[in-house]
């Protein structure tokens, strides 16, 4: 088998895995139990909790844990339940935009990089606006948006504010969710109050993902019950799977430079030996995406092809793929409909060696070839 669908998931980690395993058995403790065990879980809950912050520049007590970055995107949202202006990027994730849609909220364009139109996020800031939703990487094309400018241009428009009057306040949510293996994330330095991240794309357990929440934000809470989160997630802590995230972040910051060159290498490879494609995501995607176009093939045969020799690739969004729906990432770059349907997405990870990579090269452009081959009977 060779894996390429590593933003669809990543495998755990054989060191996550390990660090779990305790928490399962002899340490299976609730954290809110009264005893003396019960109080060393809750200890190294805690202590999870913190090196999950640390990895982004926080503290503990800023990080809301929740089963997953749906989730964590959810919870973002509901720092406008007092009402007020919503603006997400159109090539959002749908646990992003649905939320959104819900709250009345208004697009911001992309150009056909999937960079942020700046103009536009400009143009659509008004004195209701009170989020603005931006994924610091992209799950369909790995673009990378320039969060620091729009967290400079948001300050601007609170100074603004201040100076008239206006009391609404104006916050920065960004899904981190794909970025965080290969970019060294800091909340100070990205000028973001929320943040999303995800354990299931850094090689932690599925259904794990934080919230970052700076201290000026408030948000309704999730779920109610037992009063864990401070109150916004409650329900008893997932602590295997919380530490098993903390060392996924951790090992995660650790390689993130050798894994940048290791990828952009394969990434120099496919596009030196694939033949006759278009490349998508041509500027500031992450290393590890590498989105094709072979106009007027069908890309979902493709990928049922290639599974039959062993490869898994995707053409978008696991979940929207398994729907059989239109991808809104690339539409909103400007594909056609036959652009969009022979686009296939390549997401390398740490199950990939060179000579996969190598391998999939020729797999692919066989694949091709015999599409091609049979159009054109
Ligand atoms: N945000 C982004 C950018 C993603 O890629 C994903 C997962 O595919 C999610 C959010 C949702 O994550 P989960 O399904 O773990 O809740």
């Amino acid at each position: 088998m060779i894996y390429l669908d590593h933003a669809a998931a990543t495998p755990v980690a054989k060191k996550v895995l390990e660090a779990m395993k305790p928490y399962f058995t002899e340490d299976f403790f609730n954290p809110s139990a009264a005893y003396l065990p019960a109080k060393k879980v809750a200890s190294d809950y805690e202590a999870a909790k913190a090196e999950i912050a640390h990895a982004i520049g926080a503290k503990g007590n800023d990080i809301i844990i929740t089963a997953g970055a749906t989730e964590a995107n959810n919870l973002a949202f509901t720092a406008i339940d007092g009402g007020g202006g919503v603006l997400y990027l159109s090539t959002e994730h749908d646990s992003v935009r649905e939320v959104a849609k819900r709250l009345g909220g208004e697009e911001i364009r992309v150009n056909s990089y999937g960079l942020i139109d700046i103009e536009d996020l400009k143009s659509k800031i008004n004195d209701d606006t009170r989020l603005i939703s931006v994924a610091l990487a992209n799950n369909e094309l790995g673009t990378i948006q320039p969060l620091a400018e729009i967290s400079g241009i948001i300050r601007n428009v609170k100074i603004d504010r201040l100076k008239r009057g206006i009391k609404t306040p104006l916050y920065l949510h960004s899904d981190a969710s794909q970025a965080t293996n290969l970019l060294d994330i800091n909340v100070a330095r990205l000028g973001v109050d929320l943040l999303t991240l995800n354990s299931a794309k850094v090689y932690g357990p599925k259904g794990v993902g934080a919230l970052y929440v700076s201290h000026d934000v408030r948000l309704k809470p999730l779920t109610v019950g037992g009063g864990q989160e401070n109150g916004l997630r409650s329900g008893t802590e997932n602590v295997a799977g919380v530490v098993g995230f903390a060392k996924a972040l951790s090992l995660a910051k650790e390689h993130i430079n050798g894994n940048r060159k290791k990828y952009a290498n394969f990434k120099k490879i496919l596009l030196n030996e694939l033949q006759g494609y278009e490349l998508v995501n041509k500027k500031h995607a992450l290393d590890n995406f590498v989105v094709l176009c072979y106009n007027g093939i069908d890309a979902e045969r493709l990928i049922y092809l290639l599974e039959d020799l062993g490869v898994y690739v995707s053409t978008g969004a696991a979940c929207a793929a398994s729907k059989g729906k239109k991808s809104h990432v690339l539409e909103a770059i400007g594909l056609s409909d036959t652009e969009i349907a022979g686009s296939l997405r390549i997401t390398m990870g740490e199950t990939n060696t060179e000579e996969q990579i190598h391998e999939v090269a020729k797999i692919i452009n066989s694949v091709v070839q015999q599409e091609q081959e049979r159009i054109e009977l």
